[in-house]
Formats: structure tokens, C-alpha cells, sequence
């Protein structure tokens, strides 16, 4: 069996402890006769794995007493509409801070339900830093202020948290999909949280909101009920059926990390990586990431090649050599490594490797 290096940016690797895991209790987890895809959400076993889950995952975020973590469904763009629902109450508008394509897909979202204040925006640099703390123009009325901490596609991380000095009593709400464990998280910051699992969670089917439980209990009256963040909290995540087997995996990738030594040692794995990285893209001559320097993510990499006809022959020599899925987006193009928690540090060498060869070739 080969396995690649797989940068892909969502659904991404897993690390292979979990995987291996996963495979030898495929048949039979722990005795049950079952696997966990076959058994009962409100079962003894499943119960306990949903339990066991969710006490990590409270554990590793430190998560305060007085916020509930829900697993849900729908991901991401799923909770672009559901955090409105909720969230808005009595008010009319949203403040947002623009710093990428999905940014952009919330707000566009969020305007069926409210008006949308674009409170500061890195559009017009091309969405290749986060705006200034300082330049960010909020609305003391807004339900809530929503930043995107890292957007995958552009790779433009928040260095900072925008703290309640600067929100006052408006809550933050942060989709986290991209960079959520990635590093110690001061949850007190925020009024609500949330990420598709995909990235550095587990299988894609799984939405982790981790919320103020003051927050709850001004849905929207035209709320789903199963998007209802009071009445999933009121049940435990099971309302409905969870994604059972998604929150299976998630909870083997909790218990990873615990073994990594927690989001202090995958922080310091994370910031190796990405220096690795961006230190050869300052060294190259042929490869460049127009990302500045003080947003740059630790999580998506990207960067162009000066000569955009060398992009090809470069990805295909990747390619050849293990390396999957570093193909930029559409929008921004070039390449794009995504190094989440599972991704070695062999894998990020091995990049920094080809480009140092294929510039040699071609620089
Ligand atoms: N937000 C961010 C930052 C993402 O990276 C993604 C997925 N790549 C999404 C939202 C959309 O997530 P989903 O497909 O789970 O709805």
C-alpha cells in the first residue's frame, strides 16, 4: 500500500493512527458484534462514543462553563443561514469583515435574513491580508460581528482576536471550518463558533457549534427545528440522528491530538511547517505568495509561480512524486498546499524539496 501526501484542502488527510484504528473496529468496535455505522444513536455504545467525543473536544478548546458544543449537520454554508436564525433576535443587521471567498458566501447568505454591514472589507488588495483591527467600522447595533479566522481558498489567517474591547457587547462569531484545532482557542472571545468537520476534525457530515448558551432562545420562528440551536442543546446533539460514524472518527482525531501532546504541541507542529514553507517561497525566485506577511495562513499555503506556464509541469511533477491535490482554486489559481494537523512534516520537507528541484530546473 502507498499512501500520498494528500494537501487537499477539504475533505483532507486524516491522520493515519485514527484510520488504522477506524480499520480494525470496522467489523466489531470493542466487542459490540457491530460497527459503529450499524448501531443505534441512543444505544448504550453509541451514547458513550458521542459522550467520550464531545468531553475531548471540550477538553482540548478548554471550552468555558456556560457554552454548549452541538454537533450538527449541514456544514458550513449550512450554518450561514442557521447562525441568523438564531442569532438575530429582535435585531436587523449583521456587521462582516470581508476577507475572502467565503466571506463572501456568508454574507451572501446572511442577507436573506438581515442587513448585511460589510464593516470592513480586504477586497480592494486583492483579499491578501486581514483589514486592521483599527480600520474596522462597527455598528454598535448589529447582532453579532462574523469573521471567517482563516479562509482556505485565498490563505488568509487572523493573527489576532478581536477582542471585546474593540466588539463591546456585540458577540463574535467565527467560522472556524479551516484552522479550528490547529492551536489553543480562547472560546470566552466568542459568542458562537462553528466548522464543518472536514478539515481538521474528521469526515465531511459533521458541523461542530460551540455557542453562549445566553445566545439561545431568540430563533427565528421560521427556525427548522433540527437548526434550532436551543432545542439541539435541549437534546443532547440528538434530536435528530447525528452523523454517527463522522462523530465516531472525530472523537479517534480528539484523542490524536491528546496524544499529540494537545493544541500546544499541534500549534508548534503547525508553526514548523508553515515556516518551512513560506521561508523557501522568501528564498525562491521563481515561486511568490502575494498573502502579507502578518495574515498569512498555517493552514493553506498558496502561492503562484512568476511563469504561470511552469504551474502545470510543476503540479504534474508533484504528482509524480506523492504529492496530491496542491492545485490552487479557480478563483486564485497557481498552488495551494493545505497543511492541516495531519499533514507530516515530511510531507511540507518533501514539498519545500521539488520546488527547490524543479526551480533549479527552470528558476
Ligand atoms: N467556510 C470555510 C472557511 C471553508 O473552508 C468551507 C469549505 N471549504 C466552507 C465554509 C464550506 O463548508 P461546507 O462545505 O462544510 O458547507
Amino acid at each position: 500500500m502507498t499512501r500520498v501526501y494528500n494537501f487537499s484542502a477539504g475533505p483532507a488527510a486524516l491522520p493515519e493512527p485514527v484510520l488504522t484504528q477506524a480499520a480494525e473496529e470496522m467489523l466489531d468496535w470493542q466487542g459490540s458484534g457491530m460497527s459503529v455505522m450499524e448501531m443505534s444513536h441512543r444505544g448504550p455504545q453509541f451514547t458513550s462514543i458521542m459522550a467520550d467525543a464531545i468531553a475531548r473536544l471540550r477538553n482540548l478548546l478548554q471550552v468555558p462553563a456556560g457554552y454548549e458544543v452541538l454537533f450538527m449537520q449541514g456544514g458550513a454554508l449550512g450554518e450561514n443561514a442557521v447562525v441568523p436564525m438564531n442569532l438575530l433576535g429582535g435585531k436587523t443587521s449583521i456587521d462582516f469583515i470581508d476577507t475572502g471567498e467565503w466571506s463572501k458566501k456568508s454574507m451572501l447568505e446572511a442577507a436573506k435574513y438581515a442587513q448585511v454591514n460589510v464593516a470592513a472589507s480586504a477586497a480592494d488588495g486583492g483579499y491578501t491580508r486581514v483589514p486592521p483591527l483599527q480600520s474596522w467600522r462597527l455598528d454598535p447595533q448589529a447582532a453579532y460581528v462574523h469573521i471567517c479566522s482563516n479562509e482556505t481558498i485565498g490563505g488568509v489567517e487572523y493573527s489576532f482576536t478581536p477582542d471585546a474591547s474593540h466588539l463591546g457587547e456585540v458577540p463574535l462569531v467565527a467560522d472556524m471550518s479551516s484552522n479550528i484545532l490547529s492551536q489553543p482557542l480562547d472560546v470566552s472571545q466568542y459568542g458562537l463558533i462553528y466548522a464543518g468537520a472536514q478539515k481538521n476534525i474528521g469526515p465531511a457530515g459533521l458541523t461542530i457549534v460551540i455557542v453562549r448558551a445566553d445566545l439561545l432562545g431568540h430563533a427565528l420562528p421560521f427556525t427548522p427545528t433540527a437548526f434550532n440551536y436551543q432545542v439541539v442543546a435541549a437534546n443532547g446533539s440528538m434530536y435528530n440522528t447525528p452523523p454517527t460514524y463522522a462523530i465516531y472518527i472525530a472523537g479517534l482525531v480528539f484523542k490524536w491530538i491528546d496524544e499529540q501532546g494537545g493544541l500546544p504541541a499541534i500549534a508548534a507542529r503547525n508553526a514548523e511547517k508553515a515556516a518551512l514553507l513560506y521561508d523557501a517561497l522568501e528564498r525562491s525566485g521563481l515561486f511568490v505568495t502575494r498573502v502579507a506577511r502578518d495574515s498569512r495562513s498555517r493552514m493553506n499555503v498558496t502561492f503562484h509561480l512568476r511563469d504561470d506556464a511552469l504551474t502545470a509541469p510543476f503540479l504534474a511533477g508533484a504528482q509524480a512524486r506523492g504529492m496530491v491535490q496542491l492545485k490552487g482554486h479557480r478563483v486564485v489559481g497557481g498552488v495551494r498546499a493545505s497543511i492541516y494537523n495531519a499533514m507530516p512534516l515530511a510531507g511540507v520537507q518533501t514539498l519545500v524539496a521539488w520546488m527547490a528541484e524543479f526551480e533549479a530546473l527552470h528558476g
